[in-house]
């Protein structure tokens, strides 16, 4: 049972537990980087609910696991935004609450999982509220989350918290070379910047492009943190461009200031990374205190975009506050 998820032993060994003992809550909170297992070890977990075999479940071939597999099982509700959306509308909360008085169609348990549960929108969390308020016995929650500060407190102290650990690096390698056809040159060469993720691995060995954009924006971040004003304009300028990349780029930053944070308190790197020539020039120029506050504004940064929001605008603003930051302005 949960013996596919590779990692993440102690939550998983805590899920077996509940589920041989019944001791299964309605409700979850998986938090962790993205592409670390959440949802991988969320539908392996309904995978373990609903099998329909009487021995060694998931079977993994029966039609539920299949069906879960497939993404089809009518009982096992995935919830994104919806395409060319970035954030999860209350009428899709609206129309998954109105199925839930619905008895499930094959077993005794259905599973709702609100992948990006910091997506939904304010109106959207106080929807799914309720339903967590008043839970029906065979209904489950399964919230997943990279940015569980985004949450409101009402709705995660309604869930059983898990958090996901990013992965060590020889763990990831292992991964990629089992789910990818990439050689172990190339793995090695996206290792380090997968940050313990292997869903983040798998990204970059597609995307190899990104590793370019992301090492040129960290270069022009740099320099802006280093007094070149005009960096403001051009930077706002570029990621104003593609929405999608601009999401992709704020992750990164977001994630990239929180890695020397850590350093600039004298801890690890996710996965046991190795600090690189970037981390060190960043770790110079930053002090604690100025490096939270910057990922602070990038996250302020992150709830605006749910918003129909002037993209070149908002970037402008987040970059002149950073620079305020460093400067020491405020
Ligand atoms: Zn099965």
């Amino acid at each position: 049972m949960l013996d596919k998820i590779h990692g993440h032993q102690t939550i998983t060994e805590h899920l077996k537990k509940e589920i041989l003992t019944g001791g299964v809550s309605h409700a979850y909170l998986f938090s962790g980087i993205d592409g670390v297992g959440k949802k991988k070890t969320a539908l392996e977990f309904a995978k373990s609910l609903l099998c329909m075999s009487a021995e060694n479940r998931p079977c993994g071939h029966c039609s539920v696991c299949s069906q879960i597999d497939h993404g089809n099982h009518p009982d096992v509700q995935v919830i994104t935004p919806k395409q060319g959306e970035t954030t999860i509308k209350i009428i899709q909360v609206r129309e998954m609450v109105s199925g839930l008085s619905i008895k499930p169609y094959t077993g005794n348990q259905r599973m709702i999982i609100i992948d990006g549960a910091d997506r939904l929108t304010p109106e959207a969390q106080n929807s799914l509220l309720k339903s967590l308020e008043e839970p029906l016995s065979y209904n489950l929650f399964v919230l997943l989350t990279s940015h569980p500060q985004t949450i409101l407190n009402t709705i995660r102290s309604r869930c059983q918290s898990y958090y996901f650990h990013p992965l060590d690096n020889d763990l990831v390698a292992e991964i990629l070379k089992e789910e990818t056809d990439y050689d172990k040159e190339a793995i090695e060469e996206v290792l380090h910047q997968s940050g313990g993720s292997p869903g983040m691995g798998i990204y970059l060995l597609e995307n190899s492009e990104i590793q370019v954009e992301r090492k040129h924006y960290l270069r022009d971040l740099y320099s802006l943190l280093k007094g070149d004003e005009l960096k403001v304009f051009s930077l706002a300028e570029n990621l104003s461009k593609d929405k999608a990349m601009s999401e992709e780029i704020l992750g990164f930053f977001i994630q990239w200031f929180y890695e020397v944070g850590l350093l600039l308190q004298g801890l690890e790197l996710p996965g046991g990374e190795i600090p690189d020539q970037a981390h060190v020039a960043y770790l110079k120029l930053l002090s604690y205190e100025k490096n939270q506050a910057i990922l602070k504004t990038l996250f302020d940064m992150m709830a605006t975009l749910q918003y129909n929001v002037n993209l070149r605008l908002q970037w402008e603003k987040t970059f002149i506050k950073i620079m305020k930051t460093q400067k020491g302005y405020n």
